[in-house]
């Protein structure tokens, strides 16, 4: 931050019991997304009648991603908001009225403490920790938006390298709806280097309607995307710290002066409609992403 910089240029560090927001430069162009950092489940909840292993899998959280983002924000100095719930408590990548919002079954696993629930316990999880993370996240984007830098969008998953029968080749995939402005580069950047398999909305598709990106992108106007890792990839430290300095390099190309600054590509293509139509969605695509 240089020293003319008033302090609205700088998002603090802020904690709720829902989430978590790293700092960094409000101006910097770009906040970091984690919707499913953590497995951790609020006492009350116990494990929602679960075996605690279960908790240890990608039903829970996204594995791997949580040490990529804060390692990710404080090398870019972009700030970041993190979940501090497991996804099986209710997920903060659907829309607050989707079907999937609270998963009664998930990649085979029953989850209990899920299967009777009535209006009031929706509200209540809704009202605790899905509407805290996405109001840190509204705040933190109205502070770097009121810098007059609007910032894109990079929100940070993980998936499963199998998939029923079906084992997933890709190593990285860029999900995004409908507009390319992050997407684009996103691929290009991944497509140079020659050692991965990357899926362009692969393993699914980036486009449904109400998830986080459509609540905080879409609807905004912002340039906004995924960036799906394969979980083998980044279970490991030394996976994570590979990752990160690839998506360093690849966000410090994107954000940086050197090429077209994301904000000037156009949102659309030359039918003036970027409108990709998402590869079919796979069954179960939507329990996991
Ligand atoms: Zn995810």
């Amino acid at each position: 931050m240089s020293a003319s910089g008033s302090k609205a240029r700088t998002v603090s560090a802020r904690e709720g019991a829902s989430f978590e927001v790293l700092p960094g430069r409000a101006d910097r162009g770009l906040v970091i997304l984690c919707d499913h950092a953590s497995n951790a489940m609020p006492a009350e909840y116990g494990t929602l009648g679960l075996p605690e292993e279960q908790l240890k899998r990608h039903i829970a959280y996204d594995i791997g991603v949580e040490p990529i983002t804060r390692a990710l924000s404080a090398a870019l100095g972009a700030p970041a908001v993190l979940s501090r719930f497991s996804r099986l408590l209710i997920d903060p990548n659907r829309g607050r009225d989707d079907p999937t919002l609270i998963m009664r079954l998930s990649d085979g696993a029953v989850v209990p403490g899920n299967r009777k629930l009535d209006a009031a316990e929706r509200e209540k999880r809704a009202r605790l920790f899905y509407d805290p993370y996405h109001a840190a996240i509204s705040a933190v984007i109205d502070q770097c938006v009121a810098t007059g830098v609007s910032p894109v969008l990079l929100s940070i998953h993980s998936f499963t390298e199998s998939w029923k029968e079906f084992t997933r080749p890709w190593h990285v995939g860029i999900l995004w709806d409908s507009d390319p402005r992050l997407a684009r580069p996103l691929l290009d950047e991944f497509y140079a280097q020659a050692d991965l398999i990357v899926g362009d909305n692969e393993p699914y598709s980036g486009h449904l309607i109400g998830d986080c990106l459509w609540q905080h992108g879409t609807s905004r106007g912002l340039p906004n995307a995924i960036v799906e890792i394969r979980q083998d990839l980044i279970r490991e430290a030394s996976g994570q710290a590979a990752w990160t300095e690839r998506l360093i390099q690849v966000m410090q190309k994107i954000l940086g002066t050197e090429r077209t600054p994301v904000h000037s590509l156009a949102a659309t293509n030359g039918t003036g409609q970027a409108i990709v139509e998402p590869a079919a969605a796979r069954q179960g695509a939507r329990l996991e992403r």
